[in-house]
Protein backbone atom coordinates (compact mmCIF):
# COMPACT_ATOMS: atom_id res chain seq x y z
CA UNK A 1 0.00 0.00 0.00
CA UNK A 2 3.02 2.31 0.97
CA UNK A 3 4.34 1.63 -2.11
CA UNK A 4 1.47 2.56 -4.06
CA UNK A 5 1.39 5.98 -2.55
CA UNK A 6 4.53 6.83 -3.56
CA UNK A 7 4.26 5.98 -6.79
CA UNK A 8 1.48 7.88 -7.22
CA UNK A 9 3.55 10.81 -5.44
CA UNK A 10 6.26 10.26 -7.47
CA UNK A 11 3.51 11.06 -10.73
CA UNK A 12 2.52 14.15 -9.52
CA UNK A 13 6.12 15.34 -9.78
CA UNK A 14 6.21 14.47 -13.22
CA UNK A 15 2.76 15.54 -13.26
CA UNK A 16 3.85 18.79 -12.64
CA UNK A 17 5.87 19.32 -15.44
CA UNK A 18 3.38 18.14 -18.10
CA UNK A 19 0.90 20.45 -16.24
CA UNK A 20 3.47 23.16 -17.45
CA UNK A 21 4.24 21.87 -20.59
CA UNK A 22 0.48 22.21 -21.46
CA UNK A 23 -0.10 25.98 -20.12
CA UNK A 24 3.65 26.98 -21.82
CA UNK A 25 2.28 25.63 -25.06
CA UNK A 26 -0.88 27.49 -24.99
CA UNK A 27 0.99 30.64 -24.34
CA UNK A 28 3.30 30.05 -27.77
CA UNK A 29 0.12 28.42 -29.47
CA UNK A 30 -2.38 30.83 -31.59
CA UNK A 31 -4.82 32.98 -29.38
CA UNK A 32 -8.17 34.27 -29.55
CA UNK A 33 -10.94 35.07 -28.12
CA UNK A 34 -10.24 37.44 -24.91
CA UNK A 35 -11.20 34.42 -22.18
CA UNK A 36 -7.94 32.69 -24.36
CA UNK A 37 -5.66 35.65 -23.36
CA UNK A 38 -6.57 35.89 -19.83
CA UNK A 39 -5.89 31.88 -19.58
CA UNK A 40 -2.67 32.54 -21.13
CA UNK A 41 -1.80 35.67 -18.82
CA UNK A 42 -2.25 33.16 -16.21
CA UNK A 43 -0.09 30.37 -17.05
CA UNK A 44 2.52 32.27 -17.72
CA UNK A 45 2.05 34.25 -14.44
CA UNK A 46 2.17 30.43 -13.00
CA UNK A 47 5.07 29.38 -14.92
CA UNK A 48 7.20 32.62 -13.69
CA UNK A 49 5.99 31.65 -10.16
CA UNK A 50 6.99 28.04 -10.12
CA UNK A 51 10.29 27.10 -12.29
CA UNK A 52 11.01 23.90 -12.96
CA UNK A 53 13.79 23.41 -10.49
CA UNK A 54 11.61 24.34 -7.65
CA UNK A 55 10.33 21.69 -4.65
CA UNK A 56 7.03 22.45 -5.36
CA UNK A 57 4.44 20.88 -7.25
CA UNK A 58 0.84 22.36 -8.27
CA UNK A 59 -1.87 21.46 -9.91
CA UNK A 60 -4.44 24.14 -11.58
CA UNK A 61 -8.21 23.13 -11.08
CA UNK A 62 -11.70 23.59 -12.39
CA UNK A 63 -13.55 23.88 -9.02
CA UNK A 64 -12.76 25.84 -6.03
CA UNK A 65 -11.20 24.04 -3.54
CA UNK A 66 -7.40 25.12 -2.76
CA UNK A 67 -5.32 21.38 -1.23
CA UNK A 68 -2.15 22.98 0.51
CA UNK A 69 0.40 20.60 2.08
CA UNK A 70 3.77 22.84 3.27
CA UNK A 71 5.12 20.23 5.49
CA UNK A 72 5.20 16.93 3.90
CA UNK A 73 8.58 17.52 1.49
CA UNK A 74 11.21 14.97 2.33
CA UNK A 75 13.83 16.80 -0.55
CA UNK A 76 16.78 19.05 0.96
CA UNK A 77 17.23 22.20 -1.08
CA UNK A 78 20.23 22.74 -2.32
CA UNK A 79 22.87 25.05 -1.27
CA UNK A 80 20.72 25.58 1.73
CA UNK A 81 21.58 24.70 5.71
CA UNK A 82 19.15 23.21 8.22
CA UNK A 83 17.52 26.14 9.76
CA UNK A 84 18.72 27.10 13.26
CA UNK A 85 15.30 27.64 14.74
CA UNK A 86 11.66 26.63 14.61
CA UNK A 87 10.03 23.65 14.21
CA UNK A 88 11.65 21.48 11.54
CA UNK A 89 9.60 17.81 11.81
CA UNK A 90 8.40 16.43 8.60
CA UNK A 91 4.31 16.11 8.96
CA UNK A 92 4.59 12.45 8.12
CA UNK A 93 2.69 11.25 5.20
CA UNK A 94 0.97 14.62 4.50
CA UNK A 95 2.29 15.29 0.81
CA UNK A 96 0.95 11.63 -0.22
CA UNK A 97 -2.72 12.51 1.61
CA UNK A 98 -2.72 15.60 -0.01
CA UNK A 99 -2.67 14.38 -3.42
CA UNK A 100 -4.49 11.45 -2.98
CA UNK A 101 -7.21 13.57 -1.50
CA UNK A 102 -7.33 15.70 -4.81
CA UNK A 103 -7.52 12.53 -6.56
CA UNK A 104 -10.41 11.54 -3.93
CA UNK A 105 -12.16 15.03 -4.85
CA UNK A 106 -11.47 14.68 -8.66
CA UNK A 107 -13.46 11.36 -8.37
CA UNK A 108 -16.32 12.41 -6.69
CA UNK A 109 -16.89 15.71 -8.40
CA UNK A 110 -15.73 15.14 -11.96
CA UNK A 111 -13.20 18.08 -11.99
CA UNK A 112 -9.50 18.39 -10.39
CA UNK A 113 -9.19 20.82 -7.09
CA UNK A 114 -6.02 23.05 -7.12
CA UNK A 115 -2.87 22.06 -5.45
CA UNK A 116 0.38 23.63 -4.27
CA UNK A 117 2.33 20.07 -2.23
CA UNK A 118 5.75 21.03 -1.00
CA UNK A 119 8.17 18.65 -2.03
CA UNK A 120 11.07 20.60 -0.21
CA UNK A 121 12.03 19.36 3.32
CA UNK A 122 11.05 21.63 6.30
CA UNK A 123 14.50 21.87 7.70
CA UNK A 124 14.88 24.24 4.86
CA UNK A 125 12.02 26.15 5.03
CA UNK A 126 8.98 26.50 6.71
CA UNK A 127 6.21 27.38 3.92
CA UNK A 128 3.77 27.55 7.35
CA UNK A 129 5.50 30.59 8.39
CA UNK A 130 6.43 34.30 7.50
CA UNK A 131 9.22 34.77 5.52
CA UNK A 132 11.13 36.11 7.91
CA UNK A 133 10.40 33.15 10.44
CA UNK A 134 10.50 30.33 8.09
CA UNK A 135 13.53 30.92 5.97
CA UNK A 136 17.69 31.41 7.22
CA UNK A 137 19.16 31.47 3.70
CA UNK A 138 18.32 32.55 -0.17
CA UNK A 139 18.04 28.92 -1.30
CA UNK A 140 15.32 27.65 0.97
CA UNK A 141 13.91 31.29 0.59
CA UNK A 142 13.42 30.77 -3.67
CA UNK A 143 11.59 27.55 -2.21
CA UNK A 144 9.05 29.17 0.52
CA UNK A 145 8.56 31.97 -2.73
CA UNK A 146 7.85 29.37 -4.94
CA UNK A 147 4.91 28.23 -2.57
CA UNK A 148 3.83 31.04 -1.78
CA UNK A 149 3.50 32.75 -5.37
CA UNK A 150 1.77 29.74 -6.15
CA UNK A 151 -1.16 29.73 -3.38
CA UNK A 152 -1.64 33.31 -4.29
CA UNK A 153 -1.59 32.79 -8.00
CA UNK A 154 -4.63 30.19 -7.15
CA UNK A 155 -6.22 32.10 -4.80
CA UNK A 156 -6.48 35.22 -7.28
CA UNK A 157 -7.23 32.83 -9.99
CA UNK A 158 -10.69 31.34 -8.16
CA UNK A 159 -11.40 35.02 -6.75
CA UNK A 160 -11.34 35.94 -10.34
CA UNK A 161 -13.24 32.67 -11.68
CA UNK A 162 -15.40 31.56 -9.12
CA UNK A 163 -15.79 34.37 -6.51
CA UNK A 164 -14.83 32.62 -3.64
CA UNK A 165 -13.19 29.25 -2.83
CA UNK A 166 -12.13 26.81 0.42
CA UNK A 167 -8.33 26.17 0.99
CA UNK A 168 -7.72 23.23 2.96
CA UNK A 169 -4.34 23.06 4.97
CA UNK A 170 -3.28 19.78 5.45
CA UNK A 171 -0.77 19.15 8.40
CA UNK A 172 0.01 16.53 10.65
CA UNK A 173 0.26 16.37 14.54
CA UNK A 174 1.09 13.70 17.26
CA UNK A 175 -0.40 15.27 20.35
CA UNK A 176 -3.92 13.51 19.25
CA UNK A 177 -3.21 10.81 17.68
CA UNK A 178 -6.77 9.62 17.33
CA UNK A 179 -7.73 12.93 16.42
CA UNK A 180 -7.98 15.46 13.30
CA UNK A 181 -7.97 19.07 14.52
CA UNK A 182 -9.82 22.31 12.85
CA UNK A 183 -7.72 25.11 12.71
CA UNK A 184 -9.68 28.57 11.36
CA UNK A 185 -8.49 30.95 14.47
CA UNK A 186 -11.58 30.45 16.03
CA UNK A 187 -13.83 31.33 12.72
CA UNK A 188 -11.83 34.32 11.39
CA UNK A 189 -10.35 32.56 8.56
CA UNK A 190 -13.53 31.30 7.35
CA UNK A 191 -15.19 34.32 7.95
CA UNK A 192 -16.86 35.10 4.80
CA UNK A 193 -18.77 31.39 4.37
CA UNK A 194 -19.77 31.40 8.33
CA UNK A 195 -21.38 34.82 7.16
CA UNK A 196 -23.27 33.45 3.83
CA UNK A 197 -24.09 30.00 5.43
CA UNK A 198 -23.76 30.72 9.42
CA UNK A 199 -22.12 27.76 11.87
CA UNK A 200 -23.54 25.11 9.97
CA UNK A 201 -20.79 25.73 7.60
CA UNK A 202 -18.06 25.32 9.59
CA UNK A 203 -19.21 22.44 12.38
CA UNK A 204 -23.18 21.11 10.99
CA UNK A 205 -23.64 18.07 9.28
CA UNK A 206 -22.89 19.24 5.92
CA UNK A 207 -19.30 20.96 7.25
CA UNK A 208 -15.83 19.20 6.38
CA UNK A 209 -15.14 18.12 9.90
CA UNK A 210 -18.70 17.30 10.53
CA UNK A 211 -18.70 14.61 7.91
CA UNK A 212 -15.77 13.55 8.86
CA UNK A 213 -17.19 12.89 12.30
CA UNK A 214 -20.19 11.39 11.26
CA UNK A 215 -17.43 8.93 9.35
CA UNK A 216 -16.02 7.99 12.59
CA UNK A 217 -13.56 10.17 13.29
CA UNK A 218 -12.48 12.12 16.51
CA UNK A 219 -12.69 15.64 15.72
CA UNK A 220 -11.24 18.40 17.59
CA UNK A 221 -13.04 20.77 18.80
CA UNK A 222 -15.96 18.81 19.57
CA UNK A 223 -18.88 19.64 17.41
CA UNK A 224 -21.70 21.01 19.53
CA UNK A 225 -20.10 20.12 22.55
CA UNK A 226 -22.52 22.95 24.04
CA UNK A 227 -25.73 22.67 23.15
CA UNK A 228 -26.91 25.68 24.50
CA UNK A 229 -24.61 27.76 21.75
CA UNK A 230 -25.94 25.68 19.15
CA UNK A 231 -26.85 28.08 16.19
CA UNK A 232 -28.32 26.16 12.84
CA UNK A 233 -28.18 23.22 14.96
CA UNK A 234 -24.43 23.40 15.06
CA UNK A 235 -21.83 24.94 17.39
CA UNK A 236 -18.38 24.95 16.35
CA UNK A 237 -16.68 24.76 19.49
CA UNK A 238 -13.21 26.32 20.66
CA UNK A 239 -10.12 25.97 19.07
CA UNK A 240 -7.84 25.59 21.52
CA UNK A 241 -4.67 24.10 20.43
CA UNK A 242 -3.76 24.02 16.40
CA UNK A 243 -5.68 26.89 16.36
CA UNK A 244 -4.48 27.63 12.64
CA UNK A 245 -1.26 28.71 10.99
CA UNK A 246 0.81 31.58 9.05
CA UNK A 247 -1.26 30.03 5.75
CA UNK A 248 -5.09 30.62 6.71
CA UNK A 249 -4.28 33.49 8.30
CA UNK A 250 -2.63 35.03 5.33
CA UNK A 251 -5.30 33.62 2.51
CA UNK A 252 -8.15 33.49 4.95
CA UNK A 253 -11.20 35.33 3.68
CA UNK A 254 -10.68 37.85 6.78
CA UNK A 255 -8.40 39.17 4.96
CA UNK A 256 -10.03 41.33 1.57
CA UNK A 257 -8.17 39.51 -0.88
CA UNK A 258 -8.19 36.19 0.98
CA UNK A 259 -10.80 33.06 0.40
CA UNK A 260 -11.84 30.65 3.00
CA UNK A 261 -8.74 28.45 4.46
CA UNK A 262 -9.67 25.77 7.01
CA UNK A 263 -6.23 23.70 8.62
CA UNK A 264 -6.51 20.37 8.91
CA UNK A 265 -4.80 18.68 11.68
CA UNK A 266 -4.32 14.70 11.10
CA UNK A 267 -3.58 12.83 14.13
CA UNK A 268 -0.30 10.40 13.37
CA UNK A 269 -2.82 7.43 14.32
CA UNK A 270 -4.77 8.28 11.29
CA UNK A 271 -1.74 9.43 8.71
CA UNK A 272 -0.76 6.34 8.84
CA UNK A 273 -3.79 5.00 7.19
CA UNK A 274 -2.75 6.81 4.16
CA UNK A 275 -5.00 5.70 1.63
CA UNK A 276 -7.78 5.14 4.01
CA UNK A 277 -7.94 9.05 5.57
CA UNK A 278 -7.44 10.40 1.98
CA UNK A 279 -10.38 9.02 0.38
CA UNK A 280 -12.22 10.13 3.50
CA UNK A 281 -10.88 13.87 3.75
CA UNK A 282 -11.38 13.79 0.00
CA UNK A 283 -15.28 12.82 0.25
CA UNK A 284 -15.53 14.92 3.15
CA UNK A 285 -14.54 17.94 1.15
CA UNK A 286 -16.38 16.67 -1.84
CA UNK A 287 -19.69 16.75 -0.03
CA UNK A 288 -19.08 19.96 1.84
CA UNK A 289 -18.12 21.19 -1.69
CA UNK A 290 -21.50 20.08 -3.45
CA UNK A 291 -23.58 21.54 0.02
CA UNK A 292 -21.45 25.37 -0.07
CA UNK A 293 -21.41 25.69 -3.48
CA UNK A 294 -18.18 25.16 -4.50
CA UNK A 295 -18.60 21.92 -6.72
CA UNK A 296 -19.44 23.49 -9.84
CA UNK A 297 -17.11 23.33 -12.55
CA UNK A 298 -16.35 26.34 -14.84
CA UNK A 299 -16.09 26.26 -18.34
CA UNK A 300 -11.92 25.58 -19.44
ZN1 LIG B 1 2.37 21.16 9.79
Amino acid sequence: MKTRAWALIAAVVAGGLVVFGGLTGRVGGAVGAPGDVAKAEAAERLREAVRASDLVSVQRGGVAIIISAPHGGLVRVKGSKEREGGVKVRDVNTAEIALLTAQRITAELGAKPYFVIAQFSRKDADANRSEAEGVENDAARAQWRAYHAAMREFVDECRRVHGRAIVIDIHGQVRRPEAIVRGTRNGQTVKALVEKYGVAALAGPDSVFGRLKAMGYAVLPELNADEDAAEDGAAPGRETFFDGGYIVAHYGSQNADGVDAIQVEIGAQRSNSTLKMARDLGDAIAHFARAYGLAEKKAD
